[in-house]
């Protein structure tokens, strides 16, 4: 079951041509070809596709396979698993619970604790480092602050609106938009979920809104 549903079309003119190939179509990126096989930063990984936060880089290992390998998703619901038995083989073919993207497979030779192997194309996630403390020092009004207008994330509104659904009670979320609609997106937004609308206005090209999940 999946919460984002596109036509092939418009995943072909979403998506770059080895996106399109591996997470539409069920493919496998060369082995380490991607670019976060050795990536070693804290930070989570997202879809690539729709921007679901998928795994956590505290649950990153090498596995020496050439592709990034976690021992556990972020949160269990983050993936859905399906058998996949071409090339004659019986594996575990995990995809994105949200848009059905192929992420890979899973494997029962992992580290502990869990004893599990995610194996995952690179091209699959985008790999938003941990704010440092020194980028949310001029955020005061605000925990996190969330760039749409610089994300590499084709759905960055949704995004928001997902990390404001998921926040504990009391932190706050700023976001920064490009978009004029954001403003009255997000105040009918905050109507809808309850959140406290303490920021919207627009300054010079951007668009500002905080948000308070109480
Ligand atoms: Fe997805």
């Amino acid at each position: 079951m999946t919460t984002l549903e596109l036509t092939d079309e418009e995943w072909r003119q979403r998506l770059t041509a080895e996106q399109y190939r591996v997470c539409r179509l069920g493919g496998t990126e060369a082995p380490f070809s991607g670019q976060y096989a050795a990536n070693k930063q804290p930070g989570v990984y997202h879809c690539s596709c729709c921007g679901k936060t998928l795994f956590d880089a505290a649950h990153k290992f090498d596995s020496g396979t050439g592709w990034p390998s976690f021992w556990q998703t972020a949160v269990a619901s983050s993936v859905a698993m399906h058998r996949d038995t071409s090339h004659g083989m019986s594996r575990i073919e995990v995809r994105c619970s949200d848009c059905g993207a192929h992420l890979g497979h899973v494997f029962p030779d992992g580290p502990p604790p869990t004893g599990q192997r995610y194996c995952i194309n690179s091209v699959a996630l985008r790999f938003e480092p941990a704010v440092s403390s020194t980028a949310t020092a001029g955020t005061a009004s605000s925990d996190r602050e969330l760039d749409t207008s610089g994300l590499n994330c084709p759905l960055p509104i949704l995004k928001a609106k997902r990390e404001l659904l998921s926040m504990a009670a009391g932190e706050t979320l700023h976001v920064i938009a490009t978009d004029p609609g954001a403003l009255a997106d997000f105040r009918a937004f905050a109507e809808q979920t309850g959140h406290e609308l303490l920021l919207c206005e627009a300054r010079e090209q951007t668009f500002h809104v905080v948000l308070r999940k109480v």
